[in-house]
C-alpha cells in the first residue's frame, strides 16, 4: 500500500505540487501518493489530525499556514527555527510531528542549478515577509559576500535584518534609501501577483547580475521585464517551487529525485 503525503493551503486548487511529487514517484519508484488539500482557514491544525488519523505520514505546507505548521510541530530543524516557518510536516518513528523549512534550500538549489553568482556576491532582497525570511541563513550558508533587505515598510526589513546581525553580513531599509551595485536581485515581495513593480532605481545591476522573481507564470513577471530591460539575466521562481519540494521527498523519503528534465516538462505546462 502506498504511504500518504499531502499539501495543504487555502485556496489550494491551482497547486502544482500533486503534479510535481507523482513525478518524483514514478521516477523513484517509491510507494507514494500525493493529494492538495483544502484546509479552513481558522483550523489548520484540526484539518492535520484529520489526515493523520486517515493515515497521512508527511504534508506540505503553504500559504496560509506556515505559521500555524510551525505552532503545530513538536521538533523544528535549525533552518525552521531561523525562518519562523514550516513547509514540511511529518511523523517521526515515535511519533511526533516534525516541522522544517525547505524553501530557503530550494531557492539556493536553483540559483545554483543555474549558474548564479552566490559566493562573494553582493545580494538585494525586496520584500520582508516570510519567503525573504526563509531564504537569509541559506544565501548566507552559500557564501554571498552581502545581503541587504529593501522593503515597503523599512521597518519590517530593518527588524527581519537584525534577526540576522550576527553575521555581519545582512542590513535592511526602505526602497527610497537603495544604492549600490548588485550581483543578484531576488524579488520576495507579493507585488509581482498584483502586477506591479517596487519603487527601484534605475542603476541596481552590476555587470552579468542575475534578476530573480520568487513568483513565476507562463510570463515574466513586470519586474523580471523591468530587470531584462536594464540588461540583468532574469530567472523566475519555478525552479524554486520544484527544488523546494525535491528537498521536502528526501526528508519523508531519504531519496532524491532528479530534477531537470521535470523543471524543463513543468516549463512547457505553464
Ligand atoms: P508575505 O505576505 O509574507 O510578504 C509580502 C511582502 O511583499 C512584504 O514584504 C510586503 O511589504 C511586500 N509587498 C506586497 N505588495 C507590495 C507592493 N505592491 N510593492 C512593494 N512591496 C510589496 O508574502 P510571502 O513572503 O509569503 O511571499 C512573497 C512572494 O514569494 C509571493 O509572490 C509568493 O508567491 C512567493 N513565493 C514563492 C515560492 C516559490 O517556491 N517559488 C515560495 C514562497 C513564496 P510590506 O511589509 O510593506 O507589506
Amino acid at each position: 500500500m502506498s504511504d500518504r503525503y499531502a499539501v495543504f493551503g487555502n485556496p489550494i486548487g491551482h497547486s502544482k505540487s500533486p503534479r510535481i511529487h507523482a513525478a518524483f514517484a514514478a521516477q523513484t519508484g517509491e510507494a507514494v501518493v500525493y493529494e492538495a488539500i483544502e484546509a479552513p482557514a481558522d483550523d489548520f491544525a484540526g484539518a492535520w489530525r484529520a489526515f493523520v488519523a486517515a493515515g497521512g505520514r508527511g504534508a506540505n505546507v503553504t500559504v496560509p499556514f506556515k505559521q500555524d505548521a510551525f505552532a503545530l510541530a513538536e521538533v523544528h530543524t535549525p533552518r525552521a527555527h531561523l525562518a519562523g516557518a514550516v513547509n514540511t510536516l511529518w511523523l517521526d518513528a515515535d511519533g511526533r510531528v516534525r516541522g522544517d523549512t525547505t524553501d530557503g534550500v530550494g531557492l539556493v538549489r536553483d540559483l545554483q542549478a543555474h549558474a548564479a553568482p552566490l559566493a562573494g556576491a553582493r545580494v538585494l532582497l525586496l520584500g520582508a515577509g516570510g519567503a525573504s525570511r526563509g531564504v537569509i541563513q541559506p544565501l548566507l550558508e552559500a557564501g554571498v559576500d552581502t545581503l541587504r533587505v529593501a522593503n515597503r515598510t523599512p521597518a519590517k526589513a530593518q527588524a527581519l535584518a537584525a534577526l540576522f546581525a550576527g553575521s555581519g553580513r545582512v542590513d535592511g531599509c526602505g526602497f527610497e534609501a537603495l544604492e549600490g551595485d548588485f550581483d543578484l536581485v531576488i524579488n520576495a515581495t507579493s507585488a509581482s501577483l498584483a502586477g506591479e513593480l517596487p519603487p527601484l532605481p534605475e542603476t541596481l545591476f552590476a555587470s552579468e547580475a542575475l534578476a530573480y522573481d520568487m513568483m513565476y507564470g507562463a510570463e515574466p513577471t513586470v519586474f523580471l521585464r523591468w530587470a531584462e530591460a536594464r540588461g540583468a539575466r532574469t530567472l523566475d521562481g519555478l525552479g524554486m517551487l520544484l527544488e523546494q519540494a525535491a528537498e521536502s521527498f528526501w526528508l519523508w523519503r531519504q531519496v532524491r529525485p532528479e530534477t531537470a528534465a521535470l523543471r524543463e516538462r513543468l516549463r512547457a505546462e505553464l
